[in-house]
């Protein structure tokens, strides 16, 4: 049986006030929650996350990572940083990441192997576009990102990642993937990971859904066998919406 997972990803927005806020109303709500929640606010945030969340079952996840550790690379942040601010899960391959900022399936690759040597657990986000569905091609290109971000990993570092199948036409766009649509491609996510990893690894996989997640239609996505979560963007940054898709998640 997988424990539920539900990710806040907070992108570019979000305050020290609405980290208060949300932890106040989580905290006790996570004392008798099942599932596991995880919040990646921006960088800037983590290190009051960490000692905010201390006590708490919530965790501190980043959004973003180099897969350098140190470096002229003005503007990012390494793992060890991370680390230090006390994170535990960091995103990778977000499809904003993807198109906006031009990363490669290897680059998310090797940010993926520098998180796990530094002891973070890394959600990789794989989805295709709405052409790639239209014409028929969106299974064969999520399985090519599942392929180049997790095989030939190490099982116990397969072990500790998650994945995340994001519909990038689902993605803020109030459109959500049909729980049906939804389901059916976490099958093939992890048909797919029982040959680049192994029935086992497969079977323990956490498969998480993203795309427009919200209060009411968490019920219902997270009700679909397959699905093991979610990622939650745009209702994440809502108060009285985020503690539903956590209760959703229990
Ligand atoms: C996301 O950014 O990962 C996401 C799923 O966003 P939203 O919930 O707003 O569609």
């Amino acid at each position: 049986m997988r424990t539920k997972l539900v990710a806040a990803n907070w992108k570019m927005n979000g305050s020290f006030k609405l980290l208060d806020e949300t932890l106040n109303v989580l905290s006790p709500l996570m004392e008798r929650a099942s599932c596991e929640v995880v919040i990646c606010p921006p960088d800037v945030l983590l290190y009051s996350m960490k000692s905010a969340v201390e006590g708490t079952r919530i965790a501190v996840g980043a959004q973003n990572v180099h897969s350098e550790i140190s470096g002229a690379f003005t503007g990012e942040t390494s793992a060890p940083l991370l680390q230090e601010c006390g994170v535990q899960w960091c995103i990778v391959g977000h499809s904003e990441r993807r198109i906006l900022f031009g990363e490669t399936d290897e680059f998310i690759r090797s940010k993926t192997e520098t998180l796990l040597k530094h002891g973070i657990r890394p959600i990789l986000c794989v989805g295709e576009t709405l052409e790639q569905r239209k014409s028929g091609n969106h299974e064969e290109m999520v399985i090519a990102q599942l392929g180049k971000g997790l095989s030939g990993l190490a099982v116990d570092d397969q072990n500790r990642c998650v994945v995340a199948y994001e519909p990038i036409w689902a993605i803020g766009t109030g459109k959500t993937a049909t729980p049906e649509q939804a389901n059916s491609m976490h099958k093939i996510v992890r048909k797919e990971l029982e040959s680049l990893a192994s029935p086992e690894v497969a079977g323990k996989m956490q498969i998480l859904y993203g795309g427009s997640v919200n209060a009411e239609n968490a019920d219902t996505i997270l009700s679909q066998s397959e699905i093991d979560g979610a990622l939650v963007g745009g209702a994440s940054l809502k108060i009285d919406a985020f503690p539903l898709i956590v209760a959703a998640g229990n």
